[in-house]
């Protein structure tokens, strides 16, 4: 399969699961859009919109300012959503207590200099663009900003391997996971500084990735873990024959 460019969400899905991959993006067979990623498109849009307006003027805006957003982008978001796991309201209340949580404590520790900047950079090796997306960006550091299940005591490797392929790209060795707890409704910073050793190693995982993606290999690398087949929507609708309940 041919291949121009690479995300860190194409990264990521070939590396937990390949068929998960070919599903995706070989057969693009759509899903439709869980009631999950509601949440955290629009707690991400009201902090947004607060570092949109701080990169102009230098302050922050009010908390209302960016409930006001989250409301908007919440409302938006929901319209596609068929089927609801918690009742959409309850989900709705979980993210205005963390924007709260979140606002006053951290987003005055931030200096952007960009925010919700895509870039397609070049890698001559591979013979092909690496998508960088970044959240904000300040001027020693590129931060990414999730909302969790639980907040972890590290950066954990998902989210690690997202940071190491903007660091590599951009050529800054310092970034920040922001991240934002539903369980205990609390928002943390977690830092990390990555050396040469550990953005060689990555470096070797996408070109490993890529000439997968590129050979057509697509294993079934999610029965392996207990978490991919049971989160796997192509598995729960029955199109994929490896999948399993646990
Ligand atoms: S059900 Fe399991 S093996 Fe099949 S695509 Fe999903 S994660 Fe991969």
């Amino acid at each position: 399969m041919n291949i121009s460019y690479i995300s860190y969400t194409q990264l990521v899905t070939y590396l937990r699961c390949g068929r998960w991959y070919q599903f995706k993006y070989v057969d693009k067979i759509a899903l439709p859009t869980p009631s999950g990623i509601v949440l955290g498109r629009a707690v991400h849009a009201g902090i947004e919109t607060n570092y949109k307006h701080k990169l102009e003027t230098g302050e922050d805006l009010p908390i209302d300012s960016l409930l006001d957003a989250y409301n908007d982008s919440f409302e938006e978001t929901a319209l596609e959503v068929d089927v609801w796991e918690l009742p959409k309201e309850r989900e709705k209340d979980l993210g205005y207590k963390l924007l709260k949580a979140y606002h006053p404590k951290i987003s005055k520790t931030v200096k952007p200099i960009l925010v919700e900047e895509e870039e397609w950079i070049n890698d001559p090796e591979l013979k092909l663009n690496v998508i960088v997306k970044k959240d904000v960006e300040t001027k020693d550091s590129i931060i990414d900003i999730k909302t969790i299940s639980r907040l972890p005591e590290t950066i954990p490797f998902d989210y690690e391997l997202q940071l190491a392929m903007y660091s590599l790209y951009t050529g800054k060795r310092k970034v920040q996971l922001h991240a934002l707890g539903k369980k205990h409704l609390k928002a943390k910073v977690l830092h990390k500084e990555f050396n040469d050793e550990e953005l060689s190693s990555f470096r070797e995982v996408l070109k490993q990735a890529v000439r997968g993606i590129r050979a057509g290999v697509f294993l079934p690398t999610g029965v392996n873990h207990k978490w991919a087949c049971a989160f796997c929507e192509y598995g729960k609708l029955g199109l994929c024959e490896f999948w399993r309940e646990k």
